[in-house]
Order: C-alpha cells, then sequence, then structure tokens
C-alpha cells in the first residue's frame, strides 16, 4: 500500500461501514418494534422485551464500533510501518552513497548535508549547517562557480556536470562534478536548491597524466627532428665535400679519411636514434622488446663497451672494476646487453663534467648478476628519478645542447626485464648518479666456456 493513498482509501471504508451501519440501525427501529408488538401482547412482557432490544442494540453496537476502531488503527499502524520503511530505505540510499548530498537555503546556506561531508568538508553534517556552500570551493574555483550559479539562477536552468575543487576543513582538495537542480518561491525569486556531487579526483589524474603525455610527445616529436637533423647535417656537408672532384683534391688524404670517419660516426648514431625509435613503437604497442637470448660472455661485452667509449672520448676518465669471481658466460641478449651499457655510458657522459670520473662495475652475487655505471655529474632530485624511466622524460627538456629523446632508460628497463632483471638508480643533485642493471641467476645459467 502506497502511504499517500492509504487515508482516502481508509475514509471510503469507514463510510461504507458508517452507511452499513445507518441502514441497520434505521431498519432495526423502524422494524423491532413492529415486529415485536405483532409478537408479544402481554403488555410486561413486551416492556421486558424491549429492554433486552435496547440491550442487544447496545451490544451490537459496540461489536461494531470495536471492529471498526481495531480494523482503522491496524490499517494506520501498517501505513506507519510502510512509511517508515520506505523513509529508512531512503536514509540508506542517501547516507549510504560516497557522493556528496547537500541542501542549501535561499541564502546560499547549508541546510542539509548528508554524511558524506566528513569526507569533503572535514566536518560533521551538523557542523556544516548554517556555513556558505562556497565557504568549501577552492579559492582558484570559487569566482567561476558563483558565476555558472547565478547564471543557471537568471535562466531558470538545472546545472549538469559542472566541476569544481572543494577544499576541506583539513586542506584535502577533491575534484567534483556537480548536479544542481533550484527551486523558487511563487513570486520567482530563489528559494535554495538541492545539489549532488561525485568525486571525480582519480578520472582527472588520469585525464592530466593523458595531457601530460600529449605534451610529452608533441616535445619529443619536435627533439627527435633535432636529434636526426644534427647528424644528418654532417653526413650530408661531408659527403658534398667528397663527391665535389673540383674541391676533393685540396684535402690530404688524411683529412678526406676523417670525412668518413665523421659520416660513419653520424650515421652510427642515426641508426641508434632510429633503433631507439623502432623499439619504441614496439613497446608503444605492448610488444616485447625482441630478445635472443644465448650464451653471452658479459665481460666481454662490458669491456669492449667501455674500450669504445675510451677510444671515442680520449680525455675522459672512464675505470672498469670487475670482480674475480664475475661469470665469464650467462644466457642473455649480447647485442641487447651492449645496447643498455652504451645507453648508461652515453648518459653518464653526458650528464656529468669532462673532468669527472665514470666507473663501470660488474659483480657476481649469490642470485644474481650486478652491473653498474656510476658517474660523479649532475646528478638527479628523488622526483626526476621517479620518472626517468617514463617515456619522452628528460629532467631538463629546455637544454637542446645535451641530446636525447628521453627513451634510452625506458628501452633500458624494457630490455632488463625482459631478461628477468630490474634496475635501480641513486642518485643527489650535484653529487652523480649510480644506475644498477640486476641480472637473476635464471638468466646466468654458467654454460660451457666458448671457443
Ligand atoms: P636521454 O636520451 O634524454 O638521455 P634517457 O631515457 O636516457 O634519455 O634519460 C632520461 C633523463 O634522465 C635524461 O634526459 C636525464 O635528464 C636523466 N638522466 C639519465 N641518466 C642520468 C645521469 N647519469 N645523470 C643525470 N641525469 C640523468
Amino acid at each position: 500500500m502506497r502511504p499517500g493513498r492509504a487515508p482516502f482509501k481508509l475514509q471510503s471504508q469507514a463510510a461504507s461501514t458508517a452507511g452499513t451501519y445507518a441502514l441497520f440501525a434505521f431498519l432495526w427501529i423502524l422494524f423491532s418494534d413492529w415486529i415485536l408488538a405483532a409478537l408479544v401482547s402481554d403488555l410486561r412482557l413486551l416492556s421486558l422485551f424491549q429492554t433486552l432490544k435496547g440491550w442487544l442494540f447496545v451490544v451490537v453496537t459496540t461489536a461494531l464500533v470495536y471492529t471498526l476502531v481495531h480494523r482503522h488503527v491496524a490499517k494506520l499502524l501498517e501505513a506507519e510501518a510502510e512509511l517508515q520503511g520506505s523513509k529508512e530505505r531512503y536514509r540508506e540510499v542517501v547516507e549510504g552513497t560516497d557522493d556528496l548530498i547537500i541542501q542549501v537555503d535561499e541564502s546560499g546556506r547549508l541546510v542539509y548535508v548528508n554524511h558524506s561531508s566528513h569526507r569533503y568538508f572535514g566536518l560533521s553534517p551538523s557542523e556544516c549547517s548554517g556555513l556558505s556552500a562556497f565557504d568549501f570551493v577552492h579559492t582558484d574555483d570559487r569566482e567561476r562557480s558563483r558565476e555558472w550559479f547565478q547564471h543557471c539562477v537568471e535562466n531558470r536552468t538545472r546545472c549538469d556536470n559542472i566541476e569544481n575543487r572543494q577544499v576541506s576543513r583539513t586542506g584535502k582538495i577533491t575534484s567534483m562534478l556537480w548536479t544542481v537542480n533550484f527551486s523558487y518561491q511563487f513570486d520567482g525569486s530563489f528559494a535554495g536548491c538541492r545539489a549532488i556531487a561525485r568525486d571525480i579526483s582519480e578520472r582527472k589524474k588520469v585525464e592530466q597524466a593523458l595531457h601530460e603525455n600529449l605534451r610529452l610527445k608533441s616535445e619529443f616529436i619536435s627533439t627527435a627532428a633535432h636529434e636526426l637533423r644534427t647528424p644528418l647535417t654532417a653526413v650530408m656537408g661531408y659527403s658534398e665535400l667528397l663527391m665535389k672532384e673540383s674541391e676533393l683534391g685540396a684535402f690530404s688524404p688524411q683529412q678526406k679519411a676523417e670525412f668518413i670517419a665523421t659520416i660513419h660516426e653520424k650515421a652510427e648514431i642515426l641508426t641508434h636514434t632510429v633503433d631507439d625509435l623502432l623499439d619504441l613503437s614496439r613497446i608503444d604497442s605492448g610488444q616485447r622488446v625482441p630478445l635472443e637470448i644465448r650464451p653471452c660472455n658479459l665481460i666481454e661485452v662490458i669491456t669492449k663497451a667501455v674500450a669504445e667509449f675510451k677510444l671515442r672520448l680520449p680525455g675522459r676518465s672512464f675505470q672498469l672494476h670487475l670482480s674475480q669471481d664475475c661469470l665469464q658466460h650467462c644466457w642473455a641478449d649480447p647485442g641487447r646487453m651492449r645496447q643498455v651499457i652504451e645507453n648508461l655510458l652515453d648518459n653518464a657522459v653526458k650528464y656529468s663534467p669532462p673532468q669527472g670520473d665514470i666507473a663501470v662495475a660488474c659483480a657476481h652475487h649469490p642470485d644474481h648478476c650486478r652491473i653498474s655505471v656510476t658517474d660523479q655529474g649532475i646528478g638527479m632530485s628523488q622526483e626526476q628519478v621517479t620518472k626517468i624511466f617514463d617515456k619522452f622524460y628528460r629532467a631538463d627538456a629546455s637544454d637542446t645542447a645535451v641530446g636525447g629523446l628521453g627513451l634510452g632508460l625506458s628501452i633500458v628497463r624494457h630490455i632488463i626485464e625482459g631478461h628477468g632483471g630490474r634496475v635501480e638508480v641513486r642518485s643527489e643533485v650535484g653529487k652523480g648518479s649510480e644506475v644498477t642493471v640486476l641480472l637473476p641467476h635464471k638468466h646466468l645459467k654458467s654454460v660451457p666456456e666458448g671457443p
């Protein structure tokens, strides 16, 4: 039974019962004396029967009244229980939700707030009562929020999907999405509103991350163009010189050899950049960096990479520390391991001053092999360290003098994780960095010494 319909139903029932009773009483009064007079001729007996008839009437009407009142009270109790249940269900919905539900009076003061006030306002519902709803809006969003509120009231529209930030009394900031229903007096003036707001902080974080990713991507495209153009310009310049026979005679054989060496060196840089881009596209499409796991002489890989850097950068100091027990052979992709070591060395060179030492160490531990590259360079803050494995991230993107696409470490991590290992970074601003690669033994199964 719906609570709103109960009174009418009860009323009609009461009316029909009263009507039946009135008819019965009328017929009784009309015919009972007449029937009694026809049946009983003795006056004393007639008087006795009439008294008995009166008592019978009282008993019957009392029973009738009792039945009626009893039925009526039972129905009222049933309706009240129904109403109570419906109130309880409503309370559970309103108080059980994590959404914020508020009611505001005509002066903009809170008259009702559900229990979520604790979460978003840092106050209990009763403490919120009488405070201005705008008190909790972030100062940067307050003016804009007042404007849309005003706009909706002036245009008699409902507000849907309005976003702002709420600041609780404890300083917690929550991004909220609002739906507001306004009510008005008969004269059209604002009478208050009821509003429901949902916490969209998580969605906002995802949107910001997406936005940041897009920004990094567009920054990456211009960096990539720069990284490709610089070596290409050198390749073009030197190859043009070598192609002009008229000018070629002016150069000594040693100079010509230097031109060719420079072209080769720049072509190598281009190859590395293109390889990084190909790796990036694989990683982006959810694929693993392809690995050819086979017996790999890790010591040889490290020694060769360091020797090459020494040759290329004679002015720099590279130190190699190989522990005695370091395994000569392990299961790994030699080409990829070379790529990893070169990348770490390249970063150590790029981000440290020319006089700073660069140390490469390899040590064997019970369950893993540890390779580390340490420099005495500019170092990084802890916040920067948490981001360096992100694609496109460069701590100082404005410094175009230091080349790089912000991909190296991201690819290094994919390669090492592909081997079942991990990469760790320790760094201090102004003191230097240590990047450590830990390769687990499942890929370090000893293999017979290679030929
Ligand atoms: P990039 O090609 O830009 O060097 P990486 O992925 O190799 O890309 O490195 C990401 C960022 O991490 C670099 O731009 C740099 O800011 C920081 N970084 C990496 N290695 C070092 C290091 N040894 N010292 C200081 N900063 C470093």
